[in-house]
C-alpha cells in the first residue's frame, strides 16, 4: 500500500517537474513510469487517448498510483472471469463472490462518482426477460435472468426444484411464485414461514 502512494507521489511530481529534473534514485524505468503523469489501464497498460469514448479509464476503488485507473471494458473482463453461471431452464443466475477490487477490497459499483457504467456482463434472452438480484451483503452479487418466453410460472425457494434459487435458511423450499397472467407479471406468496414482501419504491395511496 506503501508504495502505491509512493507512486501517487511521484506521478504528481513529475506533472509538474520541468524536463531537466533528474530522475529520483531508485526510480522505476519501466514503460509506465516513463509515462508518468499519464493515465494508464492497470489491465493493459493502455493509455487513455487509445481508448474509446465508452471504454474510458476509470478510478473504480482506492487504489492509487499505478493501480488507479483501469478500462471500463478491462474491469468488465477480468469481473467475467470471477463470475459464476448456473444455467437453469427457465432463469439463468450468475454469481460474483466478491465484486470488489482483491487489492483494496473497495465494493465495485455500477454507479461511480455519479455515473452508471455497466461492469456485470450476463446475457439476456432476445425476448421477454426480468432481472431479479438476491439481497446479498456486499460484495457478493447474485442476479437472475428470467426468460418469459419459457412459460407462465417460475418457482422461486430454497428446493433444487426451484427456477430461482435462494440459498438461505430464512427462504421456504418453495418460496413463492412469478407468474404471468395477461401479459402482467404477478409475485404470489406460497405461504412461506416467513412471508413474500414487496419493497414499495413509489409514494402508494392508502385509501
Ligand atoms: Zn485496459
Ligand atoms: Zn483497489
Amino acid at each position: 500500500m506503501n508504495l502505491n502512494e509512493g507512486n501517487t507521489m511521484s506521478q504528481i511530481l513529475n506533472v509538474t517537474a520541468t524536463e531537466t529534473k533528474p530522475k529520483k534514485k531508485g526510480e522505476l524505468s519501466d514503460k509506465s513510469s516513463e509515462r508518468s503523469g499519464q493515465r494508464v489501464c492497470r489491465i493493459c497498460l493502455g493509455e487513455e487517448e487509445d481508448s474509446q469514448p465508452e471504454n474510458e479509464l476509470i478510478c473504480p476503488c482506492k487504489c492509487a498510483g499505478t493501480m488507479k485507473y483501469i478500462h471500463v471494458d478491462c474491469l468488465k473482463e477480468w469481473l467475467d472471469s470471477k463470475k459464476l453461471v448456473y444455467n437453469g431452464e427457465k432463469v439463468k443466475s450468475f454469481f460474483w463472490k466478491a465484486l470488489e477490487c482483491e487489492l483494496c477490497k473497495a465494493p465495485f459499483e455500477n454507479v461511480m462518482k455519479g455515473r452508471l457504467f455497466n461492469i456485470m456482463n450476463f446475457e439476456c434472452p432476445g425476448d421477454d426477460y426480468l432481472i431479479m438480484e438476491s439481497v446479498k451483503s456486499a460484495p457478493a452479487k447474485v442476479v437472475h435472468v428470467f426468460n418469459l418466453s419459457k412459460g407462465n410460472e417460475f418457482r422461486i425457494g430454497r428446493s433444487v426444484d426451484t427456477d430461482m434459487k435462494i440459498a438461505d435458511i430464512s427462504v421456504s423450499r418453495i418460496h413463492s411464485f412469478v407468474r404471468i397472467r395477461n401479459n402482467r407479471l404477478f409475485i404470489e406468496d406460497n405461504g412461506a414461514k416467513f412471508g413474500t414482501l414487496v419493497k414499495i419504491c413509489d409514494p402508494f395511496e392508502i385509501v
